[in-house]
């Protein structure tokens, strides 16, 4: 909790089409992981203050569902061309409060664009089908409904991408939304809002709240919430999903992850490691989809550790709103903190640092670290790490990467398909029968062959597998038209 007297921005709520204060709400700072300075505060809704925008979400629900799919998306066309304007606007606001580079920020804001941009499509996606004659004199067809109210609930890393998963969809759909973006990161999806109020979206079916726990909890327990996505780490998935689906809503429960990246001893080595650098330290390690463990196949671990190394050591780690910084600082200084301890927990455990990212390798970083601000950690690599370490099997979230090395094939398709997880893998390799080989036989939902990063574009569905998502229909592609939407079959026979 902060002081009330403090001179910087007190963030609002957008509920019914108004920026609303709430005074019972608690206070928090928001730091710019960067610096450590507070850049603003934000409120933590009550169970009141989201009843009153779930409300408001139905209510315009009711006039939103029967507007023509054709007049939704030009709502949408228009929210584009604003997020396309203040695209440069948006990246650094997102690098404020997130810490990643404004490269990385500019590449989120591009695929939040991609994600409104693919939902404008939604008269040609919502369509049902139809089959006349299905019986002597009887047609049948099927059509897609809104569903009502649906709610968000999204993590630290996207602040942009995530909810841009959601509700674009939702709304092209028919539907009305309430956003609970992380309480970390409030900056990026306040500033997104007032655009798509912008934009003219009726009162009302757009609403954003912040908030914990409390605020989530208020969602998921409330009775006019129809359907609840989720995203962030694997056992609040767990928990999202068992009670939203236990207060009878439709629920998809994105979680968390622990990626292997595969080198075959014929990978195309020097581009193969800059993939896996990007993969592993992209975004201080803080992607659902970063590389964390290196699976080195035989003959290349030696050769791949020490171009790794090379690179690693090489890896300019500062702000992330300065031109040449590669890599910024970790979210908040609790989160560098756990980050820390699970490199204490490799060293205790027995692998070999062979770069250890508390010493900060690089002069940029190390001037920064001196001055007590920012929360930052150089790259971490782990040598002979086994399969049974905790920073093996953990999900960390920072930029360590744990190698292991393993015989052959069967060897690295074995540890991979043991983890619990199941979100990303990729493998480098220059032979087109082994990587058909590792995508036929990987228990992983989304599969990368020599691409670091196998993020699927926004019309294909973010497909993580086991502890790494909970529900049936994935985050968008056409899985989000049949998440935001009831299907309906109808018989006709005319008289
Ligand atoms: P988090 O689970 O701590 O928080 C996510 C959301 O849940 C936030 O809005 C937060 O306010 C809320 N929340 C936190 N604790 C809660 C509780 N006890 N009860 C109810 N709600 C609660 O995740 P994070 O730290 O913000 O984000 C990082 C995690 O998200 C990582 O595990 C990462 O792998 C995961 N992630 C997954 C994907 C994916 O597509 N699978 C994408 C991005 C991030």
């Amino acid at each position: 909790m902060i002081a009330a007297e403090s001179p910087i921005e007190t963030l609002k709520f957008f509920v019914n089409g108004q920026w609303v204060e709430s005074p019972g709400s608690r206070l928090h700072p928001i730091t710019n992981p960067a610096t450590g300075r507070p850049i603003a505060r934000v409120p933590y809704a009550t169970k009141d203050d989201v009843d009153r925008a779930v409300r408001a979400a139905h209510e315009a629900f009711l006039k939103w569902r029967k507007v023509p799919v054709v007049d939704r998306v030009q709502v949408l066309y228009r929210y584009k061309d604003l997020l396309e304007k203040h695209a440069e606007e948006l990246a650094r606001t997102l690098t404020t409060e997130n810490g990643k580079t404004l490269e990385d920020a500019r590449a989120e804001i591009r695929r939040a664009i991609q994600m409104v941009e693919v939902s404008c499509g939604m008269p040609s996606l919502m369509m049902g089908q139809s089959l006349e004659n299905v019986a002597s004199g009887i047609d049948c067809q099927t059509i897609r409904q809104s569903l009502g109210v649906c709610a968000g609930i999204t993590p630290f890393n996207f602040p942009a991408m995530v909810p841009s998963w959601m509700y674009p969809f939702a709304i092209a759909c028919g539907n009305s939304f309430v956003l609970k973006p992380s309480e970390k990161v409030p900056l990026t999806p306040t500033r997104m809002a007032e655009l798509l109020d912008q934009a003219g979206l009726p009162a009302g079916v757009f609403n954003l709240v912040h908030g914990d726990k409390e605020s989530v909890d208020a969602l998921l327990g409330h009775a006019l919430v129809r359907a609840v996505s989720f995203v962030g780490s694997t056992p609040i998935a767990k928990y999202i999903y068992e009670n939203a689906a236990k207060n009878g809503k439709r629920v998809q429960a994105l979680g968390g992850a622990k990626n292997h990246l595969v080198v075959m001893p014929d990978a195309e080595l020097d581009k193969s490691v800059d993939a896996i650098m990007a993969s592993a330290f992209g975004a201080a390690g803080e992607r659902c989809l970063a590389g964390s463990v290196l699976v080195a196949v035989g003959e290349v671990a030696q050769p791949l550790v020490d171009l790794l190394l090379e690179k690693a050591r090489g890896l300019r780690v500062g702000d992330g709103s300065e031109a040449d910084t590669q890599m910024g600082p970790l979210v908040t200084a609790a989160h560098r903190q756990r980050v820390e301890g699970y490199i204490e927990k490799g060293v205790a455990e027995g692998a070999r640092t062979v770069c250890d990212g508390r010493e900060l390798s690089g002069t940029f970083s190390r001037e920064r670290r001196a001055d007590g601000d920012g929360y930052f950690l150089g790259p971490t690599i782990f040598d002979h790490v086994s399969p049974l370490m905790t920073i093996a099997r953990e999900e960390i979230f920072g930029p360590v990467l744990s190698v292991i090395r393993v015989k052959d094939l069967d060897g690295a398709i074995e540890l991979v398909n043991s983890s619990a997880f199941g979100n990303t893998t990729s493998i480098f390799t220059s032979s087109g029968k082994t990587a058909r080989e590792y995508t036929s036989r990987i228990e992983v939902g989304m599969v990368g062959v020599n691409v670091g990063v196998a993020a699927p574009m926004a019309f294909f569905p973010f497909s993580g597998w086991k502890q790494s998502f909970f529900g049936d229909l994935h985050a968008h592609g056409r899985d989000a038209i049949a998440f935001y939407t009831e299907q309906k079959v109808i018989m006709s026979r005319w008289f």
